[in-house]
């Protein structure tokens, strides 16, 4: 468990989370919009916005034939509702809606999630573009595209938007860190680390420079199930600094935890 970062593991708490909370929406209960038959139990699922029937249900069809689950709807503001409702891979965004603009809604997507946006859109003008872009949209299509390559530029965003495995090795001034051996170095020479003390090293020398409270730390090295207190953490990291000497420096910062100091 240490070999994730604390943003990862935080970001796939909220995604499980998210996950756990999703349900069928009560308008494709309702029936107003047929559900598509592979739409539970998708990995990904994608959201459309787009007010154009045809567009919107050519984009849907090639979607849900490459496996997708997708929800459409046809105004900004019931997108943003989507939004908060469900786990929502990647949403394909249109410029020219009803109500809100396109833009908008990536401006208000960007503001509370990191959900991957393409942006669609029928004025294939520079600025459009630029401004598309400048809103944290991931593509953008011009219309009229393809649907075939506007499915390709779903998957190349979702693979971006990947999570990436942790390194194997790390680095940091003398110190290598060896995560699928266990070894750990200091200039060439081996460091005698224990289980804990490994993860711990692995977990400051991950968040480097950056301030880890105590409880934090218990989290990502002992996991939260751990009965002990935060105690451990001050005798673990007394441990890891009479080991590693000059090497790496680990500061107390009074009041909130440690930090290891970027050599
Ligand atoms: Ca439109």
């Amino acid at each position: 468990m240490t070999g994730r970062s604390l943003a990862t593991r935080a970001c796939e708490r909220l995604d499980s989370m998210k996950g756990a909370g999703a349900s069928v929406p009560e308008r494709l209960k309702r029936g107003s919009l047929p559900a598509p038959a592979s739409w539970r139990g998708m990995d990904a699922t994608i959201l459309v916005v787009e007010d154009d029937r045809n567009i919107g249900s050519l984009v849907r069809t090639y979607l849900e034939r490459d496996g997708y689950g997708v929800l459409w709807v046809r105004s900004g503001e019931e997108g943003l509702a989507e939004l908060e409702r469900h786990a929502l891979s990647l949403v394909v965004l249109d410029v020219g809606l009803p109500g809100i603009d396109g833009f908008e809604v990536c401006r208000q997507i960007r503001a509370r999630a990191e959900t991957p946006v393409i942006m669609l859109t029928a004025r294939d003008e520079e600025v459009d573009r630029v401004l598309g872009l400048e809103l944290g949209a991931d593509d953008y299509v011009p219309k009229p595209f393809s649907p075939r390559e506007l499915v390709a530029r779903v998957k190349a965003v979702l693979r971006r938007a990947q999570p990436q495995p942790p390194a194997d090795v790390l680095t940091l001034g003398e110190v290598e860190l060896r995560r699928g051996a266990r070894e750990a170095s200091r200039a060439g020479a081996a460091l005698d680390l224990t289980m804990k003390e490994f993860d711990l090293l692995a977990c400051f020398m991950e968040n480097a420079g950056l301030a880890l409270s105590r409880e934090q730390l218990l989290e990502q090295v002992w996991g939260l199930e751990f009965p002990g207190g935060t105690r451990t953490v001050d005798q673990h990291v007394a441990q890891l600094r009479a080991k590693l000497g000059e090497a790496l420096r680990i500061e107390t910062l009074r009041g909130v935890g440690y930090k290891l100091v970027r050599p």
